[in-house]
């Protein structure tokens, strides 16, 4: 009885008592999930490490939640931490989606399964699962919101002209292509029909790139692109990829005296309904967010877990888009929701905020 105690609760540590892997991972219900987020510099990933925590943990699982800091070597270190520790299965939102090959390789190796989170994993075929939300969509929604709201109609040559300066997200995350493409899609009829004018000729996403979504980068920038293509010119719109970015560019374009009755801000879009910026769009500064309900994001990356964990097939409902270089990753993509101020309720009704928050 002892022996089997010893070896039962050996196994319960993660480690194979006899023969087999030094590290073989928990099975099933009751085993440790691996939460790998990339920082708590951002409301959201706050969000999703605990909805995913709470979650798992209903579903019978318990959970070693991570946070990288946004620095590579970081997340790879906790990465490997996890499958030391033999974790039953990796949810992974990356930092860096390129630098993750050789610790999910390990993670193969000792037989884990993993689940790319919100941001698709690069160059490895140890990727299981990809569960986000449609980022192609996100970038269109900002787009088209910017279209809409400068009541440009169809692209046309000769419509009245309006100034736009574009930003992208971080150079190393794989979203930030789709959210650029999704945007472009929108924009270029217009930069060709001549409606809408980049005066800095920052068009190229590698120009208009974010360094891990900074606010701060974003800023410097913005009072670069004003102070060096605007003399007597307005912006009348700025494409941002983020919340924390358009908290950037609007401060920028405070210090340069917009924000009046005389001179309003620009249309400026955003993503992620962070608190902070639904109050900004309520005040009328931001103008516009893309809410992406984390709270579903956690719940349907649970149920794939479960799924994977269970020896079943999680639901997918794309099998296409997402190739990373190595394998058409089965994903599931949920449908982000464009909000402005005349729609923030949404958030309230859904439960996201209380109404009291965003008073
Ligand atoms: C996420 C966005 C988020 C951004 C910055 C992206 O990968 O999809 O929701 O705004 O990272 O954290």
């Amino acid at each position: 009885v002892a022996t089997a105690v010893l070896l039962g609760s050996l196994t319960a540590c993660g480690q194979e008592a006899i023969g087999g892997s030094r590290y073989k991972p928990d099975e099933g219900k009751g085993s440790t999930i691996g939460l790998a987020m990339p920082t708590k510099a951002s409301e959201r990933w706050i969000a999703d490490g605990n909805n995913m925590a709470e979650q798992f943990k209903k579903a019978g699982y318990k959970t070693d939640l991570q946070y990288g800091d946004n620095k590579v070597e970081n997340q790879i270190a906790q990465l490997e931490n996890m499958i030391t520790k033999g974790r039953s299965l990796l949810v992974v939102a990356a930092i860096d989606g390129s630098a993750l090959s050789e610790v999910l390789q390990r993670a193969h190796d000792a037989g884990i399964p993993v689940i790319s989170y919100d941001r698709l994993i690069l160059g490895t075929d140890n990727v299981d699962y990809y569960a986000s939300f449609d980022n192609e969509r996100v970038g269109r929604l900002q787009a088209q919101y910017i279209v809409d709201k400068l009541k440009l109609g169809k692209p046309e040559k000769g419509g009245d002209a309006h100034n736009i300066e574009l930003f992208a997200g971080s150079p190393n995350d794989n979203n930030t292509k789709y959210f650029w493409n999704g945007a472009m899609k929108v924009l270029e009829p217009y930069f060709k029909s001549g409606q809408l004018t980049v005066r800095s000729k920052q068009t190229k996403m590698n120009q208009a790139t974010t360094l891990d979504w900074d606010g701060g980068t974003a800023q410097k920038r913005m009072d670069d692109l004003i102070s060096k293509n605007y003399g007597s010119a307005k912006v009348d719109a700025v494409l941002s990829p983020y919340d924390g970015i358009s908290m950037g560019i609007i401060s920028a374009l405070k210090s340069a005296g917009y924000g009046s009755k005389s001179e309003p801000l620009p249309v400026i879009t955003g993503q992620d309904a962070e608190l902070a910026s639904v109050k900004s769009i309520i005040r009328g500064d931001q103008t516009q967010t893309v809410f992406k309900d984390t709270r579903k994001l956690a719940a349907r990356t649970v149920s794939m877990g479960d799924a994977v964990l269970n020896d079943k097939k999680p639901k997918v409902n794309n099998t296409k888009d997402y190739n990373n270089g190595k394998k058409t990753v089965p994903s599931f993509l949920l449908d982000p929701v464009s909000v402005d101020k005349s729609n923030t309720q949404l958030l309230i009704d859904e439960g996201y905020f209380k109404a009291g928050q965003l008073k």
